[in-house]
């Protein structure tokens, strides 16, 4: 299995968590750090891999407009 390196919550630096779960008709990944950001997205089934890497893309965006934030005080 590939191994994948997590990004950080842009909130408190911790590393994110990523679930999926499938079944046989649909699946649900996620992508969060608890109590800070949380994004989710349904795919088809056999989709896993496009779906991470779209979450990973959403969680760079967030991760941007956090950084921005903060530095625009
Ligand atoms: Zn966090």
């Amino acid at each position: 299995m590939q191994r994948i390196e997590l990004p950080e919550c842009p909130t408190c630096g911790n590393t994110v968590e990523l679930f999926c779960k499938e079944t046989r008709w649909a699946g649900t990944a996620q992508i969060r750090c608890v109590g800070h950001h949380h994004i989710g997205m349904g795919y088809s089934p056999g989709g896993e891999q496009g779906a991470r890497a779209e979450l990973f893309r959403r969680w760079q965006e967030l991760t941007e407009l956090e950084t921005q934030g903060k530095n625009n005080g």
